[in-house]
């Protein structure tokens, strides 16, 4: 809405932003009680998805449960309009399995945008926040121009939720032009009263691909890709997804593209010194790839369709912001492409940011009181990132006003723990994103577990639903006499629990093998609540591990005592990430507490180096 005079203006809690961080943080202030208005651009494009039309993958997918869990909007969003369905990584164990979905992204905008319209205690309020309004250090309220008045909203907390708009550069070849999205406005005030209320900005950066019409693409020079057969939900609330699932489809880069970027590199913006802020090192630009995988000759391309009823493709692994004539050069040179059309060209977008160490791990700055900031403004990359931090921050301002303990999740109980205790402890460099990788604890964090770790906490702030609630209980205590059962009953000596542990063990298999009473009352429990069963076998799979994981842990205490051995040669630790292997040649920490200490280093890349190191002393 656009504001009348008549209007109410007071608020308890302002939320700047519609992007997924705001609608995560106003719905969930909300349903904690508080009175939130949610300021935004435009109300149409709350929700939106700028980049990939895709929810969730290894790590994010993790987090996109965890929402769901706590009793956010994402997974609920993502099942009721995702169209393709896959479960990554399934070659590797359960801990690091990531569900995505290709999502219908129209159709995920309009969902979120009829749930918030909704909400009993939100307004939406459509224009631009330019200035944060504080008295004696607190946030007393938000200036807004709305519909070409300027406004005053009176609050007493206020969730900056920018995403990438603030003070927005696009970047299209030599063309540069302020926007914080494609066609859409940068927020051009609000930096000025961000660091006016003592915060640092900095500039990062990202990129996307061009869009072509789905009828231009030859789809029989591509390979079809096919959803999971058993699609699995992202909401603990869902048993199946029942929508008909649609293909993607795979194609790949030629010799020619790759010519023709070496050929233009002194026109990219990224390599002209036009752009001159970090991006997110795990999505590269195309130019990027070109550069620093200099000896491949293809790299592979995803058309993934952006919605059930519209013919725009996105596509997948060529985000790039090189002049238009080149793009073009480079789309006509893939197999399947020759005849594409372009319905956008890629481009490249420049945005302010906050150093997450100026906010504490509730969220709120440490310069302002009652002021929060959520998503891609503190340093992260992604919707599930940014839906992760929206509701953390959302409940911590209600929180805050209603005299409640705050939300801290810890790195041992959620992959949201993880992200905020690396952000506001060690700060960013260049955009953060999530992976299983940057988990310690990864073995307890899984995707398939985040109700049983997440959903009593959101019983205990009140987010969770009471449909939520009912269910979790009968899983759990479904769990609870399945698990009795399998520790109970013998085949041949040994217990179902300790058989269920050996590799290739299949619990429908163990159930036929198990003397009546028991395999009945098992197989009625796995029949009605496949789910928590199956995460229980996980957990059976992993009990050893993670004894192991809980006694490195203690283990690391005495890291600052153990010394590296001097210039060691960290290229040839093939388990560490490359990310880290870069960062430790480059600092050579002295011992393992200073390496943890190191910017973008995590625990698991610790243990990783010690096991290392104490192979080469033996
Ligand atoms: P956004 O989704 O950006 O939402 C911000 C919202 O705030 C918008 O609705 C905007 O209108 C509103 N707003 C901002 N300032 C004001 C103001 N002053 N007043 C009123 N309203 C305001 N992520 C990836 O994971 N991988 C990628 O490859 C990737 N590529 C991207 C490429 C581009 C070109 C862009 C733009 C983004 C890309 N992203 C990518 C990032 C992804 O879109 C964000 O991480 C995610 O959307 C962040 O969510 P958010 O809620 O923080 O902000």
């Amino acid at each position: 809405m656009s504001f009348a005079a008549s209007d109410n203006t007071d608020f308890d809690v302002a939320v700047i932003g519609g992007g997924h961080a705001g609608a995560e943080a106003a719905r969930a202030a909300a349903r904690l009680g508080a009175h939130v208005c949610l300021i935004t651009f435009d109300a149409k494009t709350i929700a939106q998805m700028s980049c990939n039309p895709a929810i969730g993958g290894v790590g994010k997918g993790q987090i996109v449960r965890e929402v769901d869990a706590l009793g956010g909007l994402m997974g609920l969003a993502a099942d009721a309009t995702g169209m393709q369905f896959r479960m990554l990584n399934r070659s590797k164990g359960p801990a690091v399995w990531g569900p995505r979905c290709q999502s219908d992204r129209h159709a995920y905008a309009a969902w979120v945008q009829q749930v918030l319209a909704d909400e009993a205690n939100l307004t939406i309020v459509e224009g631009e926040a330019t200035e944060i309004l504080t008295e004696a250090g607190r946030v007393v309220g938000v200036r807004v121009n709305s519909a070409g008045r300027t406004i005053e909203l009176a609050c007493r907390a206020a969730i900056v939720t920018a995403g990438t708009f603030l003070n927005g550069k696009m970047h299209l070849g030599e063309k540069i032009w302020p926007g914080g999205r494609i066609d859409e406005p940068a927020a051009i005030h609000l930096s000025d009263s961000l660091r006016t209320c003592g915060l640092e900005l900095g500039v990062l950066k990202t990129g996307t691909p061009p869009r072509l019409a789905a009828e231009s693409i030859d789809l029989d020079q591509c390979t079809r890709q096919d959803s999971d057969e058993t699609p699995s939900p992202f909401s603990f609330l869902n048993d199946t997804i029942d929508t008909e699932q649609i293909p993607c489809y795979l194609t790949a880069t030629t010799p020619a593209v790759h010519d023709a970027v070496r050929e233009n590199l002194h026109r990219a913006p990224l390599y002209t010194g036009q752009i001159q802020s970090t991006g997110p090192r795990y999505c590269p630009s195309f130019e990027t790839k070109i550069v620093r995988f200099a000896d491949k000759a293809s790299h592979q391309i995803f058309l993934e369709p952006e919605g059930r009823d519209t013919n725009w493709v996105y596509v997948n692994g060529m985000s790039t912001s090189l002049p238009v004539d080149v793009q073009e050069v480079m789309i006509r040179n893939i197999p399947g492409l020759a005849e594409a059309e372009v319905l956008q060209w890629g481009y490249a977008i420049e945005y302010d940011f906050a150093q997450p160490t100026q906010v504490l791990a509730t969220l709120e700055t440490k310069t302002t009181r009652g002021l929060f900031l959520a998503g891609q403004i503190l340093g992260t990359t992604g919707y599930e990132e940014a839906a992760g931090l929206g509701l953390i921050a959302g409940v911590n301002a209600a929180a805050s006003l209603a005299g409640r303990s705050p939300l801290v999740l810890g790195r041992d109980q959620a992959y949201i723990g993880v992200m905020i205790d690396d952000l506001v402890t060690k700060g960013v460099t260049e955009p953060y994103r999530m992976f299983t990788s940057r988990a310690e604890h990864r073995l307890s964090l899984r995707a398939d577990n985040a109700d049983r770790r997440l959903t009593p906490i959101g019983r205990e702030i009140g987010l969770a639903c009471e449909k939520r609630l009912k269910r979790f209980d009968s899983e759990r205590l479904a769990a609870e006499q399945a698990r009795k059962i399998l520790h109970e009953t013998r085949v041949d000596g040994k217990a179902l629990w300790q058989l269920l542990r050996r590799p290739g063990a299949n619990l429908a298999e163990l159930i036929d093998q198990a003397p009546g009473e028991a395999a009945a009352a098992l197989g009625e429990i796995v029949r009605r609540y496949p789910k928590p069963i199956e995460s229980l076998a996980i957990d059976s799979r992993y009990e050893g591990y993670q004894a192991k994981e809980r006694s490195a842990l203690r283990q690391m205490t005495q890291l600052d005592k153990k010394l590296i051995p001097p210039g060691l040669d960290y290229s040839v630790v093939h388990q560490l990430r490359h990310e880290a292997r870069e960062k430790l040649s480059q600092v050579q920490p002295r011992s393992l507490g200073q390496a943890l200490r190191v910017s973008g280093i995590t625990p698991a890349d610790i243990t990783i180096i010690s096991i290392h190191i104490a192979a080469r002393n033996q």
